[in-house]
């Protein structure tokens, strides 16, 4: 609900970009004041982090959205660009930026804002905008999506979505003739990760610096020909045959790595013996280690990630301890979306579960407020 209130209000901003940019100019002409008085600003090696004075910041927050900044450049092969700034506002400045309004997060140009203390989809349409990426409708709100899918949910990685009640993908290429505002945000999420999955980043950048804004489905045709040398329609086809049934399309190869969620650059943490992996994490909003943030009235979720490397392929038993509650995921950083299984636990779960060798990313997060310490092991079954 929550998502798909966001989705509708969130493409929004984009209709009236080009409005806020000339309020904001008319505002700084006329000396009536800059939309960053009276924050607190942090400088991070990536970006300027601002946010409400009476507001609490986790330890590791600034830090998780500033990384976030050359994760996404590195992933599409683009260079890390600077003066990417984040805002976390109070409702009533956030609400004085027009075209915000409804939305939990807007982005124009280089500076993303949010109601929440993280919200890296609009520092990936900042980033993509820098790079000339951020014009088409579809294909822009498809790759934030794609390159922020969980949000801050710990949602199962199954990254094709097909919508609840149906058997099969819908067919993606009547949303690309869509305005911005008519957008939403799982069915191009899915098709882009398909495309970045199935062929790398470089096409898709070439492909949509040259579409521009056109949501002309003859343009979309002729560039996606123009960057990929393949047939829109041919690869429309492809991408509905995929099912949740990971063995049926086995065959749909992909380039390795090549949609990792952000969790997978979290720090790596060693094998306690060769059998037996273990991180124990105190959820503390203090700890630098953890992300979130709270205002007078409301907590936001806390998170915290780590990685894996499993040495070998094989059975391993899961398990998640902790004295609250909490919801922690077990991912792969490797292969085809649409091959993966994401494990999610809570308190107290435990699962068996065939694991391929390779990189991993342990996901925890914490609804309520609290600060239990949580413990996710990994032990291999011979
Ligand atoms: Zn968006």
């Amino acid at each position: 609900m929550e998502l798909a209130l966001l989705a509708r209000s969130g493409s929004r901003i984009f209709l009236r970009g080009a409005v806020l940019a000339a309020v904001a100019t008319v505002t700084l002409q006329t000396g009536c004041g800059d939309w960053r008085d009276g924050l607190e600003v942090w400088h991070g090696e990536h970006i300027d982090f601002y946010h409400d004075p009476t507001f609490e910041l986790c330890g590791g927050t600034r830090a998780y959205v500033d990384a976030y900044v050359p994760f996404v450049a590195t992933e599409l092969g683009l260079a890390v660009p600077e003066g990417i700034a984040f805002a976390w506002l109070d409702d009533q400045a956030y609400e004085d930026f027009d075209a915000c309004a409804e939305t939990s997060g807007c982005q124009t140009g280089r500076r993303a804002l949010s109601r929440r203390p993280v919200f890296l989809h609009e520092v990936a349409h900042a980033v993509a905008q820098v790079h000339g990426l951020n014009e088409q409708p579809f294909f822009t709100e498809g790759l934030a999506k794609a390159l922020d899918w969980f949000e801050d949910l710990v949602v199962p990685s199954q990254w094709v979505a097909i919508p609840v009640g149906e058997e099969k993908l819908p067919d993606p290429r009547p949303t690309m003739e869509l305005p911005r505002i008519d957008i939403p945000y799982a069915g191009p999420g899915s098709f882009v990760m398909f495309l970045l999955a199935r062929h790398g980043a470089a096409p898709f950048v070439a492909f949509t610096r040259a579409l521009g804004t056109s949501t002309d489905l003859a343009t979309i045709r002729r560039q996606f020909r123009a960057a990929y040398g393949l047939d829109l329609d041919h690869e429309t086809a492809e991408y509905m045959q995929l099912t949740p049934d990971a063995a049926s399309t086995a065959a749909l190869e992909c380039v390795a790595d090549s949609v990792r969620p952000y969790d997978c650059a979290m720090p790596e943490i060693a094998w306690e013996s060769p059998d037996a992996w273990s991180h124990t994490q105190q959820m503390d909003c203090a700890d630098e280690a953890v992300v979130g943030g709270s205002s007078a009235d409301w907590t936001w979720p806390s998170l915290h990630a780590v990685t894996l490397e499993v040495p070998m392929t094989g059975t391993y038993t899961i398990a998640a301890t902790g004295d609250g509650d909490f919801q922690a995921q077990l991912g792969a950083c490797f292969g085809c979306p649409w091959q993966h299984a994401a494990v999610t636990l809570r308190a107290g779960g435990q699962e068996t579960v065939h694991l391929e060798a390779g990189s991993y990313y342990v996901r925890i997060r914490v609804d309520d407020g609290s600060a239990p310490e949580v413990r996710f092991t990994l032990n291999r079954t011979p």
